[in-house]
């Protein structure tokens, strides 16, 4: 199809994730054609330097032609196989058991979705149905934090907290909560670590005393939150919530949607502290982004007590797509190019580069904050630095950032709150890192 027409069809047909629907009309899509290592091409021809991975994703950067090897040798061999009816595929078994491998040692069991939401989904279902089967049914309530992004489903978008999911959707439900992000650069304990950990903590204990213990069911929380605006907690903040959700006697989630597959350095953010979740749930670095999976692992206590609590009925959870081989096939082998791959290494080494790259346009008369952990950051917009007060809406300035990041061929994202989010493939070369910040200086000095 011409493009002309493509555009066209697109603004008739195609009903696109979390936008404002008459904006996109008028705007009209960017069609991407093809991608290779960090770049991007598209339909005009233009080469756009890619600094999000996709949606923070593509961890193993674009054009892995082992990845695309194994899908084909898996589609040509056995392209779909049922989890249902006791049957399963090797591809999906050796996942598992690789993931249990991989992960904090709690974790020793694995069910397969296709993406983040339903990972997600899945957890909240699950972690009702543990407590119902063993004879805690009043644990009902779950706490999240705010600027949290737990993706998109009926009830997991109601732990999410970012307004758009909530408006109109009659979210979030009586027994969803929020606390507050340790969201250092606006806290009132500022940089003070401690402060900030303590703050959290009694808020979760607050909390949990005003719902009654047994109420409550569990605590999410993303360890770095993405969506949110990439709001880094200071290192011990997520043993010590683990620890608080010990003592509470609920569960502990981490969601590693983002943080997991080396985006912070480590595999998982939660190996960094020493911090065992009784579940994580995992998607985009699973597979980079070549084919759809998610999963949540859970803790064999979890597991077992389901197991043994419905022991004679059927668990009534599952999708037709769970642990579907060719994205498990793609999986072991993006899992191999993190370590013998050499992906994990390079993604740990260039993380001082990406660091050194966003603290130095400190110095840009737009930026008040800068914040990273591994390959994992943002910059944060301000109007004023002194009193970090935040840009008129009506300028639109994101919009203008977006516009004229494009202009000058880079791909990041622009929330709408002036943070602006990065997440390079952990493929990125020196070269690549420099050429991100030239173009990042360019598209700041352009919006001046
Ligand atoms: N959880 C987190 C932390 C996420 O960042 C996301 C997506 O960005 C999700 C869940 C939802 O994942 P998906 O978009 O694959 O449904």
């Amino acid at each position: 199809m011409p493009i002309q027409t493509l555009i066209e069809s697109d603004r008739k047909h195609l009903i696109h994730p979390v936008i404002n629907y008459r904006a996109h009309e008028a705007r009209g899509v960017t069609v991407l054609e093809s991608a290779h290592g960090a770049f991007l091409r598209d339909a005009n021809g233009n080469e756009l330097l890619d600094a999000f991975s996709g949606l923070w994703c593509v961890n193993v950067g674009y054009g892995q032609d082992s990845i695309v090897k194994v899908a084909t040798e898996q589609m040509t061999r056995l392209p779909y196989a049922t989890g249902y009816f006791h049957f399963g595929s090797a591809p999906a078994i050796e996942l598992a058991e690789k993931l249990v491998d991989l992960a904090p040692a709690s974790l020793q069991h694995v069910y397969f979705t296709l993406g983040g939401s339903d990972a997600v989904d899945s957890a909240l279902r699950f972690i009702t149905h543990y407590y119902n089967a063993t004879g805690r049914p009043a644990k009902k309530h779950m706490i999240a934090l705010q600027r949290g992004y737990h993706g998109s489903s009926s009830v997991g978008a109601g732990l999410t907290a970012l307004p758009a999911f909530h408006r109109n959707f009659n979210l979030p439900l009586p027994t969803q909560h929020h606390l507050p992000s340790p969201y250092a650069y606006r806290s009132a304990h500022g940089n003070d670590a401690q402060a900030l950990i303590a703050a959290s903590v009694g808020a979760l204990e607050a909390k949990v005393a005003e719902l009654g213990a047994e109420n409550v069911a569990a605590f999410f929380c993303e360890p770095i939150q993405g969506s949110g605006g990439v709001i880094v907690p200071p290192f011990g903040w997520l043993k010590a919530m683990r620890e608080a959700c010990r003592k509470l006697d609920i569960l502990f989630v981490a969601d590693e949607v983002i943080t997991g597959f080396g985006r912070t350095g480590p595999l998982f953010a939660c190996a960094a502290e020493g911090v065992e979740p009784d579940l994580m749930t995992v998607a985009k670095g699973l597979t980079s982004g070549y084919a759809p999976m998610g999963a949540v692992l859970m803790s064999d206590a979890v597991y077992q007590g389901i197991a043994d609590g419905d022991a004679t009925a059927i668990v009534g959870h599952g999708h037709t797509y769970s642990a579907h081989p060719v994205s498990a096939a793609i999986g072991l082998e993006v899992m191999r190019l993190y370590h013998e791959g050499g992906l994990l290494a390079n993604g740990v080494a260039q993380g001082p580069r990406f660091a050194a790259g966003l603290d130095a346009l400190l110095a840009h008369p737009l930026v008040g904050d800068s914040r990273h952990r591994g390959l994992l950051g943002a910059l944060e917009l301000v109007a004023d630095k002194d009193s970090k007060e935040g840009f008129d809406p009506a300028l639109k300035l994101s919009e203008r950032i977006a516009a004229s990041a494009y202009q000058n061929r880079l791909v990041f994202r622009a929330f709408g709150d002036n943070i602006l989010g990065f997440a390079p493939a952990l493929c990125y070369t020196a070269d690549e890192f420099d050429l991100l910040f030239a173009r990042l200086k360019k598209t700041l000095d352009d919006v001046l």
